[in-house]
């Protein structure tokens, strides 16, 4: 009885396991790479490896909630993460940090190959120390580990760039269609079931990408899709990438605090129909060059002083000011003490009844230190910010009584709210945008109950928006300088608008990017 059995498990055995095997292996292999920063040439600061949180094999599936335990997406697929990092916008990225980032990429891509297929996560937007396009560098790099069988499905935000090169070497490509970018998980998604689809369906890359550089370029807050043209424009993204023979058509604003050649808008447009393809992109970045100069700022924009006697002559309550010249999530030092020290000279806010004020933030990391020693309730005086950025003003001088420590932010790491006169001045240990109303709350203040709250952000984001009665943008100093035109470009490519005002009508008849692969690399 006992041989039978056995002889069945054996007979089973040679039937089955070639069947099951071959199940397994009909799922494609596909590798998820890249790393993401949008980083300031105009900022003195520099970006180290650590600032990107970076995320090795299994781990990064954590980042992605449509590749979690029980989705269908992960059910679809071998998943292979070889390296993702995220790390706040900044300055450059040292050459150090880059080549150790990637060299680990490489090496991990190299050891689990081959691949159907790769998800390429970048943001678009990085500068890296002495070297040109890095996104396009570092795909070129992974081309040479994967070849050119493996299919690449590239997403980025709208404010990143896509140079020829990067255009030639992914086959799929999309970005944010929104600004802020509450798609922004959507927009990954997308790029992962594109290249799903392309992969299950033997389809394989799509025949045709165009490819159109726009000569505009335009800071994030005068393009946000909430307000025309930037809602109408982007609206038509959608449907045009949903026709037939098309899969997917996307505009990218650029990046405006970097000095580049790839700096400026770009259409792209990807699909299997050559003439859908060409006519789609066409279309949309005539529409986009025809709306150039109606973009304004998302809200009114007026100097500090202006701002400032704004909010207090405003019966609006919370008057939002945005400290917008610094913002750290669009790549400023997030340290320039010149808003906090205008702020805390102000006679109005000398007295502790004075109109209440909230300003975040700013890093301090000794004054830190000094309101761990000394504790909540007691006397703190020492001096915040300009560490990394002094170009403006000198450190705030901060004397006044710890209200709140809260420890373990991912990106603050410790914060603390001290009350100097009638304003709640946040500092952080390390620089931290103050993006939802939980930032505030956790440290005990009520933006809400607040008469004026100044972000050192640009544009609000969601809940800060919903949140506000009044709101202003300041333009205030900083590597992230909002009066683009002012800035000193050297390399970007000319003409440009709104730098050449005079400029004439640029070609944008669609180029047509070769298949990855099928020409010599870029
Ligand atoms: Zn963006």
């Amino acid at each position: 009885m006992k041989q039978l059995f056995l002889l069945f498990i054996a007979a089973y055995c040679i039937v089955c396991l070639p069947a099951c095997q071959n199940k397994k292996k009909s799922l494609p292999r596909i590798a998820i790479a890249g790393l993401a920063i949008e980083s300031s040439t105009f900022s003195p600061a520099l970006t180290d490896e650590a600032a990107f949180h970076t995320m090795y094999g299994k781990n990064v599936f954590a980042f992605y909630p449509f590749l979690s335990a029980d989705s269908p997406l992960l059910k679809r697929a071998d998943w292979i993460p070889a390296v993702v990092g995220y790390a706040l916008p900044g300055g450059a990225v040292t050459t150090a940090a880059y080549e150790s980032l990637v060299g680990k990429m490489v090496d991990s891509l190299k050891r689990n190959g081959p691949y159907d297929g790769l998800y390429f996560d970048i943001h678009g937007a990085m500068s890296v120390v002495g070297l040109d396009d890095p996104e396009g560098d570092m795909l070129k790099r992974i081309r040479k580990v994967v070849g050119y069988n493996t299919i690449i499905s590239t997403s980025m935000d709208l404010h990143g760039n896509v140079t020829e090169s990067l255009a030639e070497n992914t086959d799929l490509i999309t970005c944010h269609r929104m600004a802020p970018h509450e798609d922004g998980m959507q927009t990954k998604q997308r790029a992962v079931e594109s290249l799903l689809q392309r992969i299950e369906s033997g389809k394989g890359k799509p025949a045709y990408k165009a490819w159109i550089p726009i000569p505009v370029l335009l800071p994030g807050e005068k393009t946000s899709t909430r307000i025309e043209p930037g809602k109408s424009i982007y609206a038509a993204v959608a449907p045009a990438s949903k026709q037939p023979g098309i899969t997917d058509a996307d505009i990218w604003i650029g990046y405006a605090w970097a000095d580049e050649p790839r700096n400026h808008a770009v259409v792209m447009v990807c699909g299997d129909d050559k003439e859908k393809v060409i006519q789609t992109a066409e279309q949309l970045a005539h529409r986009f060059w025809d709306a150039r100069m109606a973009f304004a700022f998302v809200a009114p924009t007026l100097s500090w002083k202006q701002s400032l006697d704004s909010a207090l002559a405003s019966k609006k309550h919370p008057f939002f000011i945005s400290d917008m010249g610094d913002n750290p999530t669009a790549g400023g030092a997030g340290d320039v003490s010149w808003t906090l020290s205008q702020l805390l000279s102000y006679p109005a806010f000398k007295d502790s009844n004075g109109p209440s004020v909230i300003y975040a933030s700013l890093p301090a990391p000794e004054l830190i230190q000094q309101a761990i020693k000394v504790g909540v309730g007691k006397e703190v005086d020492g001096y915040a910010g300009a560490k990394v950025d002094a170009r403006f003003a000198p450190p705030a001088h901060i004397k006044g009584i710890v209200e709140s420590i809260v420890k373990g932010d991912k990106d603050a790491v410790v914060e603390v709210s001290v009350k100097v006169g009638s304003i709640h001045v946040i500092l952080t240990e390390k620089r931290k945008p103050y993006h939802n109303e939980i930032d505030f709350t956790r440290l005990g203040l009520h933006p809400r109950k607040t008469d004026i709250v100044v972000v050192k952000i640009g544009y609000l984001q969601p809940e800060l928006y919903v949140m506000q009665a009044a709101w202003v943008m300041a333009l205030t100093p900083g590597g992230v300088d909002q009066d683009i035109e002012h800035l000193p470009y050297k390399r970007i490519q000319r003409p440009m608008f709104p730098l050449d005002k005079t400029m004439k009508e640029p070609d944008l008849t669609a180029r047509l990017i070769p298949v990855s692969g099928s020409a010599p690399s870029k």
